[in-house]
Formats: C-alpha cells, structure tokens, sequence
C-alpha cells in the first residue's frame, strides 16, 4: 500500500481551506498555516456561482451553504439613470441544478474553517504562522514561518507538497517569479460596504448600474432578515486620476466623503444609493487591481491557488469561486496520479488557461461590458433600450462570458 501523502496549505482563506478538504478526501494529510493570528470573519458581501456551490455541496456543506447564504435569484444591469438594460435569472431561478448565493465573505470563511477543523482534526490549522520562505528537495518541501508581528522565527515544517493559497501578495508567487512587482492597478477603486436597508425588487436580486468608470453594485447577502429589512452588500466604484493609492488590503477603512458625492443623484426610486452609502457606519477601500497571466503555477512539488495564482478584477462574481474550482481540481489531480509533480501539473492543465482567461475577459469588463456599450451609444439614456443595443448583443456577451467562466448553464447541468 502506497504511504499516505503530506501537504501544507500556505494561508486559510476560501481557496485554502477548500484545498484543505478536498486533498483530506483525496486521502492527503493536511495542514494549513495562516498568516493572522485569530481568523476572523472579515470582507463584505461576495457571491458563489453554481459549479462553485456544486463542489460544497459534495464537500457536504450544503446545509450549512443554505443558512448562511441568500440564493440569488437575478442579475439586472442599469444605466447610471437606473433604466434597465439586462435582466437574467440566476442559480436555481434559471434552472441550474446548484444555487448561486450572495454570502457574507467572513461567515463563509468561518464556516469552511469550522469543517476543516471537525473534519481534519484542531491540530490541522496553525494560525500566527506567516510563511517567510521555502526549500524543495527530490522527496519533500520544508516551509518556514515566523510570527508575522514581531518576526520572531515560529517554525519550519516538512510535507510531500506546498499548496500556496497565501492571496494576491503571495510569498511563493514572489519566490517564482522575483521581478514581477506589485499587482497592476485598473486605475479604478472600489469602496464596499455593508447596511441594512429596504429590499428592493425581488429582494433577491443583484443589481449593477452606471458603466466602466463608475459603477455601482447592490445585493443582499443575510436570509435571516424578516420583513422589508435586509442586509445589503454594496460596492462603489470610480476611475481615479492617479497612482494606485494605497497597498491592495481588503481591510482598509475610509472616510466615505471620498466617493460619496460622484453617487449623490444616484436615486433610482427603488434603490436609493446616497442613502445606502449615508447609512453605512464602516466603508473599506480596495484599489481594483489583478496580475499577468502566469505561464507556470506548480514547479516540482509546490503549486499556487486562488488569489496567488490568479488574481483578477472583482467582475463576474469569480474571485472566490474560481479559487474553489481550483482546491476541486487540485483534489481530483491528487486522486488521478501517485506522483506528486505529475499531479500538481495535471492541476495546473485544468486550471490555468481557464482561469487566465477569466482575468483578460474581466479586464474588458466581462459581463458587464453591456454597461459600457450602452453609456458609450447613450450617455444621456434612452427611450427604447433596442435603439441602443440589440437583444442578441446583450444575449451573446452575457453567454460567452458564463462559457469563459465555466458555468454555462448545459454543461454545468450535465457534470
Ligand atoms: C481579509 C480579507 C477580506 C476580503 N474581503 C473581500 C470582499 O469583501 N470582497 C471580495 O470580493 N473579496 C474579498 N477578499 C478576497 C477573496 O476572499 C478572494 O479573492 C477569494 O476568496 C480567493 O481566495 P484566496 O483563498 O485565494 O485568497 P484570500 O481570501 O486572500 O486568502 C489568503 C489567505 O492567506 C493568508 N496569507 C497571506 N500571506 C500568507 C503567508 N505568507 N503565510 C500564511 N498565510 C498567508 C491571508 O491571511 C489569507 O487568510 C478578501 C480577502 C481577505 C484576505
């Protein structure tokens, strides 16, 4: 009988801990090393797609998925007068076998923690533990960490493999490719938010409005609310006339008079956006950015996932979903071959072309291109949207996109 293989997991975020549980029912023994010392549930509002909420479910988290999320149920896309534009149904709405969910980021995260822990054992996940650097061998990897406060030394571990899910300022990115530099800024930046506010159409729908340069998105993300009360996820976001402003850190606060003025007409009657922002006590400020395609993620018995193989503008709902793709593939990768290398690179085949394709459709916009049409055609708004723009343009971008980022809605149904 072949001995049971070893990996360790650099970083406890959406892709980190997924891998966790994939590779522990691939048979690999597992463990994750974070960076913070408490993980707690920090982020705002993010949705999961279909084929993302299909791999939970066989992870046996669907209930779990289902008190903590709210399905959604449409997409509409406005102009920045809030004149429709797109309308699609959304998870089981249009008919995929999955839900999609709007879904607080940090109770995801606290969730999938606690299944790693109940799953894989307490001792499975080191918190404080910041990797600093790694050596490989021809039969093992050893990783170093230390406490990311004070810098003192905390360890050095050895496993059979690295998976690097350390984000999109990934320590094991940077030891790879040494010259690549900060993420590239889009010259946009995005102000998120989270209030409890009215619902609005459906109650379950998510909303984008405006165009490229300023753009607004809305969704509920609590199925807990009763009454005409919900929890509402919102992003602002503006093209800036500068350098990127600060370092990409999703926890950063802002004073919301920053943006807050360039939304003041934005009252669409069913959404009312300057009161959203007013409402709001705590904004966060991230500075939409991505980096190049790489041509390589796993090099002999060490590989990158999620954010630090792939960051990618926030379009599309694809930043957590695309990284839970990946722990699926990394896991099947696993079962398929004894080796380790030959499995890192099969994970790598199945991921890397799809997901890089992803980051260049998002950098056009993705889906959302639409906005940017009809601003282009009508930035003054108009009286019949097919004046504008056809129903087959609309249909086509919208089908593509969901081809590019693997839920096209067949396929998906029949895996
Ligand atoms: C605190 C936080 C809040 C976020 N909020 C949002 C949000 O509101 N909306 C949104 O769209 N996306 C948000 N994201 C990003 C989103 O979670 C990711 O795009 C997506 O889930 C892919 O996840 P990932 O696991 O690849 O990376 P991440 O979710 O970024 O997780 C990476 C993990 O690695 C840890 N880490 C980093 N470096 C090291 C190291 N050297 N050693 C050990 N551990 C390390 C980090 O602390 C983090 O827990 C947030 C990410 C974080 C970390």
């Amino acid at each position: 009988m072949s001995e049971t293989k070893t990996a360790i997991i650099v970083g406890g975020g959406i892709g980190g801990l997924v891998s966790a549980l994939k590779l522990h029912y691939s048979g690999v023994k597992v463990r994750v090393f974070e960076s913070v010392e408490n993980i707690r549930a920090l982020g705002v509002g993010i949705n999961l797609l279909p084929h993302a909420v299909r791999i939970l479910t066989e992870l046996g988290l669907a209930e779990k998925l289902e008190a903590i999320g709210l399905p959604t149920a449409e997409l509409c896309y406005f102009n920045k007068f809030g004149q429709k534009i797109w309308q699609e149904p959304r998870g089981l709405h249009a008919g995929y076998h999955y839900p999609q969910y709007s879904i607080h980021r940090g109770r995801l995260q606290m969730l999938l923690l606690e299944a790693v822990k109940e799953k894989l054992g307490e001792e499975a996940v080191l918190t404080n533990h910041h990797l600093i650097s790694f050596d490989t061998f021809s039969d093992c990897t050893v990783a170093h960490f230390e406490d990311k406060k004070t810098g003192a030394f905390v360890g050095s571990y050895e496993a059979d493999m690295i998976i690097a899910a350390d984000g999109i300022h990934s320590v094991v990115r940077k030891c790879f490719y040494p010259d690549e530099g900060d993420p590239i800024f889009s010259g946009r930046i995005l102000w998120r938010g989270l209030t409890e506010a009215s619902s609005f159409l459906t109650s379950r729908t998510m909303i984008m409005a405006g165009f490229q340069n300023q753009k607004f998105v809305a969704y509920p993300v609590d199925p807990e609310v009763s009454g005409d009360r919900t929890l509402i996820n919102w992003i602002a976001e503006l093209a800036v006339d500068k350098e990127m402003p600060s370092r990409a850190d999703w926890n950063r606060k802002i004073d919301k008079a920053k943006f807050a003025p360039a939304f003041a007409e934005w009252d669409f009657g069913w959404l009312n956006v300057p009161q959203l922002i007013r409402d709001t006590d705590a904004v966060y400020e991230f500075p939409m950015v991505d980096r190049d395609p790489l041509p390589a993620w796993s090099f002999g018995r060490v590989t990158l996932l999620g954010d630090a193989a792939h960051p990618m503008y926030p379009i599309g709902s694809n930043g957590a979903s695309q990284a839970i793709l990946d722990a699926d593939a990394l896991g099947q990768a696993m079962k398929e071959h004894s080796s380790v290398e030959l499995a890192l690179k099969s994970y790598e085949k199945m991921r890397l072309t799809n997901t890089a394709n992803i980051v260049r459709s998002n950098r056009k916009n993705g889906p959302e291109h639409v906005m940017q049409i009809v601003e282009e055609r009508a930035p003054d708004g108009f009286d019949a949207l097919n004046e504008v723009i056809s129903r087959k343009e609309l249909e086509d971008i919208a089908g593509s996109y969901k081809k590019i980022a693997g839920f096209d809605k067949h396929t998906l149904n029949k895996q």
